[in-house]
């Protein structure tokens, strides 16, 4: 059976070392180069310390690409405990591509009735499976920034949804060494370019600021349930049929009211390589592990409807606090009800609703 992967990101990466060590041999197409001056595609590089476990499947140490850990965020003024740390992400690419059979180019029609298999790790493009059945992407903008001080303070890690009206926040996530990722994404909103130059005027009242790079991206929060299907099936020229299995990102594996995808894809990898070649078993397991993406989606969905304007309902509410619970940050309930306010546009006067 010849199996190809498309895509060697975090989930294609992922999934490509876990079907090697199972003796499954795939051919692995990665397209390369995004335009981005790191050479990856955009990405704040934050995630949990419960990484490491995934990670560990696939013969990787979390230690080796820690960069700085994130022990307190503030949310919107609200600083709480979280066990995230920013990673080296191109290097943990470059470690999972390493020892996989990988073609450098776009994978095309032509290759593709070689295969029994194909798995669609293409991310964001989702470029073999069908439409996704309600599609959801947030466009981002995002600079690499060294920062300076005067004093000897600097700026920790924050998250602020009051700089962007709508549904979307700022991220300042920082690297080590002075430096920091800081990025904007939101619905509805597309003007982060001045948002974002506005903060950076704020912060340069304080600090030394230098741009190294900026680029900017989408994030598929569509959640897996509305990125259906996950599978499909394609006639090859001889008749016989080939069968597509999305992965990561391609499939919606990713935190809608967050957009932390690092994690869930590799977790989505590592389901796919435990139910190698069992659809519905692969499909039941990523709609149930991730089922509580629909429930954020639907939240979005609600808040970007016309009802929505009136604020969130106490479900939604709850759904942003299991959200940052289920991420291991401690945010205290009532404060956090009351604060998760600002996170959104029609919650700027915060008393006028809170829950
Ligand atoms: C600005 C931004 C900030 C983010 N910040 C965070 C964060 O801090 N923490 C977090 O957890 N997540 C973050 N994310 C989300 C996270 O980056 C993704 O969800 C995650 O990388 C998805 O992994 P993936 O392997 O599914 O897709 P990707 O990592 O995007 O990999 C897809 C790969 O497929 C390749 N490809 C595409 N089409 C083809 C083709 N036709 N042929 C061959 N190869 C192809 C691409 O080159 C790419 O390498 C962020 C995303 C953005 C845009």
């Amino acid at each position: 059976m010849k199996v190809a992967v498309v895509g060697a990101g975090i989930a294609g990466g992922y999934l490509g070392r876990l079907l090697e060590e199972a003796g499954i041999s795939p051919d692995v197409y990665e397209w390369g180069d995004h335009g981005t001056s790191c050479g990856y595609r955009s990405c704040g590089w934050g995630a949990p310390d419960t990484t490491g476990t995934l990670l560990h499947h696939a013969g990787l140490d979390l230690d080796d690409y820690l960069l700085q850990p994130m022990v307190t965020m503030n949310f919107d003024g609200l600083v709480a405990r979280t066990p995230l740390y920013t990673l080296d992400k191109p290097r943990l690419i470059r470690d999972l591509r390493s020892g996989l059979r990988i073609t450098q180019r776009r994978f095309t029609d032509r290759e593709a009735d070689d295969y029994d298999v194909v798995v669609d790790a293409t991310g964001i493009a989702r470029a073999l499976l069908p439409p996704c059945m309600s599609d959801l992407t947030l466009p981002t903008l995002q600079h690499r920034i060294s920062i300076r001080s005067h004093g000897g303070d600097v700026p920790g890690p924050g998250v602020y949804g009051n700089q962007i009206p709508g549904l979307g926040y700022i991220w300042v996530f920082p690297l080590g060494r002075g430096q920091y990722h800081i990025g904007a994404g939101g619905l509805v909103f597309d003007r982060y370019g001045e948002v974002l130059e506005h903060y950076f005027k704020e912060l340069s009242l304080t600090y030394s600021l230098t741009t190294h790079c900026g680029c900017s991206g989408e994030i598929r929060v569509a959640s897996p349930f509305y990125s259906q299907p996950l599978v499909s099936a394609r006639s090859r020229g001889d008749g016989t049929l080939q069968r597509i299995i999305g992965v990561g990102e391609s499939v919606g594996t990713v935190s809608p009211f967050t957009g932390e995808g690092i994690i869930y894809s590799l977790e989505c990898a590592k389901i796919l390589a435990d139910s190698w070649l069992d659809e519905k078993a692969y499909v039941s397991r990523v709609l149930s592990r991730f089922g509580w993406m629909k429930k954020e989606r639907e939240t979005l969905d609600y808040l970007l409807s016309e009802p929505g304007a009136t604020g969130p309902r106490l479900r939604d509410r709850w759904r942003f606090y299991r959200n940052a619970r289920r991420s291991g940050v401690r945010l205290p309930l009532i404060e956090a009800f009351r604060r998760i306010g600002s996170l959104s546009r029609w919650m700027e006067g915060e008393g006028e609703h809170g829950a």
